[in-house]
């Protein structure tokens, strides 16, 4: 016989663990579905969290013991070319005392498994070490439950959550989304390397479990379009480097190529020096933006997190997008119940409160900057080296003028691009973000 539930879950990552804990708290009875051995086995992001979202979640999550790795008190901007870089960074002690938690790291591994047990302490029936398969529907179409790789698998619900990442085959087959095209999702690489807290500190100038994060942009992924990222944990540091997936196609490039390029820059190498490499893991992230978003609901389900294509790429937000729709699916879902209709018009209410909240806002403000970063290749060859030569001349002390030098910075930026194209670049980068 099948099991009956009110909310059935596919994923336990940030959105769906999100939904869970809401659900359980206002007595829904949910059952979480998660393919890796435990919540978080086989999950992986640059590992940057935002408490704000996790709070309006569990909003004693420090008490509840959270597997913080550092809380974040500055925000470094790196542009670099092959052999060097500008460096731009914000700290400031308001984020290690009123603001503490604004931004901090967590592992994956560690912080999805703490996340699930708090959704089971909750009344979750957490299910990991299963996949589902396909959904249920009736005569109807309208989604029923979902059907499990297990035997006798098949477990039926009023309301069925997709949270199951940016692969989401289950969305894909099943119509719900359209098939991702390889423009719409980067191919990223992490690797964790393993130094003593001390020399963490000492290599970031931090102390007391507070940490940088470093966002990287220029000529570090082989004229693709796509980024790095260096990030402080306890006693490691995470080195994130992706681009586009179609970028990969086109240019031959391999992502183990860049990263181990990207740990001999000059401005990394010295920070990740004599350390061990923990942990090595690929990833894709969605990026195709507003435009790619789904339908975020129909007759008895809904759509969160990567599975909806969620991402703010230009501020590295996915994992509070990712809770943000999970919580306010389940505040749906739970007023659904309450009318006893989870049909599509009833869930509807998911889609208004997405477009009123900064998740779908957001979206919207930045749906012109993934095509921009693709159209403008020379944000990631070009400009670096004339970035570059500018610095150096800058800097060089040979007895030359100033003047003289701002002649041939133009002259040098002139020859790598024209300045139409540096126009055209400006304008359209406004465009994209304003
Ligand atoms: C390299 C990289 C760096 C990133 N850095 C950051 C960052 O620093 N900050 C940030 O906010 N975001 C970051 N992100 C994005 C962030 O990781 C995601 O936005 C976030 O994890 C989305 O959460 P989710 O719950 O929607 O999906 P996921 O975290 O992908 O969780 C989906 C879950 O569903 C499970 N699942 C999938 N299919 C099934 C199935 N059929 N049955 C059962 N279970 C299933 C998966 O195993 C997984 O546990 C990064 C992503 C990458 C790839």
């Amino acid at each position: 016989m099948k099991e009956a539930f009110d909310v059935a879950i596919v994923g336990a990552g940030p959105a769906g663990t999100s939904a869970a804990c809401i659900l359980a708290g206002a007595g829904v009875k949910t059952i979480l579905f998660e393919r890796g051995e435990y919540p978080g086995a086989k999950n992986m992001s640059g590992g940057v969290l935002y408490g704000q979202e996790l709070a309006r979640v569990l909003p004693d999550f420090a008490e509840r013991k959270l597997p913080i790795e550092r809380n974040i008190i500055e925000s470094r901007l790196w542009y670099l070319s092959k052999e060097g870089g500008y460096n731009l960074g914000y700290r400031d002690a308001i984020f290690a005392t009123e603001r503490k938690h604004n931004v901090f790291t967590v592992g994956r591994a560690r912080f999805d498994r703490w996340y699930a047990e708090q959704a089971r302490q909750k009344g979750v029936l957490v299910v990991p070490g299963t996949v589902v398969v396909d959904l249920l529907r009736d005569g109807s179409g309208r989604v029923t439950g979902v059907v499990t790789g297990r035997a006798e698998g098949e477990v039926t619900a009023q309301v069925t959550l997709l949270a199951d990442g940016v692969n989401s085959p289950l969305a894909a087959l099943t119509g719900f989304r359209r098939e991702v095209k390889p423009e719409h999702v980067a191919l990223a690489v992490k690797e964790v390397i393993d130094l003593p807290a001390e020399v963490v500190d000492q290599r970031f100038g931090v102390s007391g479990g507070n940490g940088v994060t470093t966002e990287v942009l220029g000529d570090i992924v082989g004229g693709m379009n796509g980024v790095g990222v260096l990030y402080t944990n306890s006693a490691s540091i995470s080195l994130c480097i992706g681009a586009n997936l179609a970028d990969f196609a086109t240019f031959k490039l391999k992502p183990y190529e860049l990263i181990e390029e990207f740990k001999q820059h000059p401005m990394v190498a010295p920070l990740i020096a004599g350390g061990k490499s923990l942990e090595y893991v690929a990833h894709w992230l969605p990026e195709g933006g507003y435009d790619t978003i789904p339908r975020l609901y129909g007759d008895g389900y809904l759509i969160a997190g990567d599975s909806a294509m969620l991402f703010n790429a230009p501020h590295r937000e996915g994992s509070n997008l990712a809770m943000a729709s999970g919580r306010m699916a389940a505040e749906t879902v739970i007023e659904a119940l309450e009318r006893g209709d989870c049909s599509r018009k009833s869930l509807a209410d998911y889609g208004e409160r997405m477009a009123q909240s900064f998740v779908l806002q957001d979206m919207k403000k930045y749906r012109g900057f993934g095509p921009f970063l693709h159209h403008h290749k020379e944000i990631f060859n070009e400009l670096p080296r004339a970035a570059t030569f500018a610095g150096r001349e800058m800097i060089t002390v040979n007895g030359v003028s100033k003047r003289e030098k701002q002649k041939l910075i133009f002259r040098n930026a002139r020859k790598e691009t024209s300045l139409l194209k540096y126009l055209k670049l400006l304008w359209s980068g406004w465009r994209a973000v304003k």
